[in-house]
């Protein structure tokens, strides 16, 4: 139906993806990491980078496709069929990945990025600390500089991959005394430099991902691991953000179709009261609500990833993306569980682990508040009524740069 938005490209690798997902993920792997018989998807790195479907919006040079964000959504979109986690570890390469391709140096890139992309080395971001995530600016971590290196010491919470991952993308302070949006720099950090595994957490979904509070003691990283400038963090998490929020919306889209699809075959097969239940109004109308809604957060998600590839300003729709999708699915998934009736409620079907898996994505990478707050900052911003900050007008003409430099062509 979405065919007329796509090139034959962004086509072709979408449906390279769909077969990807089909013939070479054993289900037994995902009801495995579901069970946490797996503690982290070890080998799928691997698996999926061979077949050139990590962070393919990326040049060539580095390991990418050379596509389009359309083209990295439509990806994304198809393997998020596959759960949150598995979704999850193919976005970061994508988030970890962005802040290599625009603020990196050449040697970070060879030593992490072509890797990571290649599927060899295995991403975290650690953002999110006990003290807060949506405060993100509040952080507490701090490194200090002595000499060749960065001492860095503080906690990071809920970081998928705190077990599994090779290194992390951290958010540090550097400049505490500074305004929040001038304090913070972010560095690579690789696991045996010292990041200690403090616990991991028991999931309602999205398990077998690693997910766990970590800290630094003392870590002490060579000055060559601080990506972009120092104090330079804000304009990468404003960068960072489009990745985040894009990679969350399109994969769990992928996942509440997977489960309405899943609901809709059930709904041709089960009969009650002496004919298949989608001959009743109640449950075709149901599948219509949740098809047309899809539909709806897949169009604004494609259109945000348009606009991002125009180098237009992006954070409204971007944001709008992330929600309208994320709240979708959650009211499409639930929608598929209730027509399965009480089979749906069961591990028979994979109904109740997406449900499980969907209810984070409406929390992580930016909770619906949160993105409620930037959709109507934008809009009042628009109407002329909030005055832009200077970060408003940096990130715009950051935007505007990458339009022009054409980035990721
Ligand atoms: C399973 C899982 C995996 C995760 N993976 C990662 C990861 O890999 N890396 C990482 O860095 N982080 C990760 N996170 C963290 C995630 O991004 C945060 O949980 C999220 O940003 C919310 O932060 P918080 O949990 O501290 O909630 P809080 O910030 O404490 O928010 C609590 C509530 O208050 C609301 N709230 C807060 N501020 C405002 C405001 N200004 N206006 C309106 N409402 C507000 C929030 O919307 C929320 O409802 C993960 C979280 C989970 C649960």
């Amino acid at each position: 139906m979405f065919e007329v938005l796509l090139s034959p490209d962004e086509l072709e690798i979408q449906a390279r993806t769909r077969e990807f997902v089909k013939t070479e993920i054993d289900p037994q792997f995902l009801r495995d990491l579901d069970q946490e018989v797996l503690d982290f998807p070890h080998g799928f790195h691997e698996k999926v980078g061979a077949a050139g479907l990590l962070g393919v919006r990326f040049p060539k040079e580095w390991g990418g496709q050379g596509l389009s964000w359309t083209a990295e959504v439509g990806v994304i979109e198809e393997i998020g069929r596959l759960g949150i986690v598995l979704g999850c570890q193919h976005a970061m390469p994508s988030i970890v990945g962005h802040a290599l391709v625009e603020f990196g140096t050449d040697e970070q890139r060879e030593r992490f990025l072509r890797p990571m992309l290649a599927g060899k080395l295995v991403s975290a971001e650690a953002l999110t600390e006990p003290r807060g995530g949506s405060d993100f600016f509040g952080a507490t971590t701090i490194a200090r500089r002595d000499g060749d290196e960065w001492v860095l010491s503080g906690a990071k919470r809920f970081i998928v991959g705190a077990e599994g991952a090779d290194f992390f993308l951290v958010y540090a302070k550097t400049a505490p005394d500074n305004a929040p949006h001038e304090s913070l720099s972010v560095f690579l950090v690789e696991r045996e430099r010292g990041v200690k595994v403090e616990h991991i957490f028991g999931l309602m979904g999205a398990r077998g991902g690693g997910t766990g509070r970590i800290s630094f003691h003392d870590v002490r990283i060579p000055a060559a691991n601080l990506v972009g400038p120092v104090n330079g963090g804000a304009e990468i998490f404003d960068q960072m953000m489009i990745p985040e929020r894009m990679t969350s919306a399109a994969g769990i889209l992928g996942g509440a179709q997977a489960a309405i699809d899943v609901a809709a075959e059930y709904s041709m097969k089960r009969k009650a009261f002496g004919q298949p239940i989608r001959k009743f109004q109640a449950i075709s109308h149901s599948l219509a609500d949740s098809v047309t809604k899809l539909d709806a957060a897949r169009g604004l998600l494609w259109a945000a990833a348009r606009t991002v590839d125009a180098g237009l300003p992006h954070r409204r729709i971007v944001s709008e993306a992330k929600k309208f999708s994320t709240e979708t699915a959650w009211e499409v998934v639930n929608n598929a569980m209730q027509i399965m009736g009480g089979i749906g409620y069961t591990d028979v079907y994979p109904i109740e682990r997406i449900l499980r898996d969907t209810r984070l994505s409406m929390i992580w990478t930016g909770t619906s508040e949160i993105m409620s707050n930037l959709i109507q900052h934008e809009y009042y911003r628009e109407l002329g009524d909030v005055k832009p900050t200077r970060r408003d007008v940096e990130a715009d003409a950051l935007n505007a740069a990458a339009a022009a430099e054409k980035v990721f062509e």
